[in-house]
């Protein structure tokens, strides 16, 4: 076995720039998907489809709450490689801020932890 083509494939799953805002988003605590829709403007099957990538990478756990599934990052040092990559960007002069992570509660979003009553799924 390549130690090198494990670790690609945990980079890989990474690299999209949805799936980077997903783990900004989950690097602040567990969101369902509509959730990360409403942050992100996406489609949820879309979103989904995002998740489904992440947690076949062993990236992300889910957690059923009734008909809610909350996402949450499955390792803590998962948000560092984001920062890192960043630093990096940064010193090579890229000064573009990246869009603040929205606090709950985020306007027009359904979700449970948003006080909305959905739809949910
Ligand atoms: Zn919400």
């Amino acid at each position: 076995m390549n130690p090198y083509r494990e670790q690609a494939s945990l980079i890989k799953a990474m690299a999209h720039p949805t799936r980077l805002h997903i783990l900004d988003i989950l690097s602040r605590g567990e969101a369902c998907v509509c959730h990360l829709t409403t942050i992100l403007k996406h489609r949820q099957p879309n979103i989904s489809q995002h998740l489904m990538v992440l947690r076949e990478a062993g990236l992300v756990r889910d957690r059923r709450d009734g008909i809610v599934v909350y996402y949450r990052l499955a390792d803590d040092r998962t948000p560092q490689v984001i920062v890192l990559t960043r630093e990096i960007l940064r010193s090579r002069g890229f000064e573009v801020e990246f869009p603040p992570i929205p606090t709950l509660p985020v306007k027009g979003c359904p979700c449970p932890k948003c006080g909305g009553e959905g739809p949910c799924i």
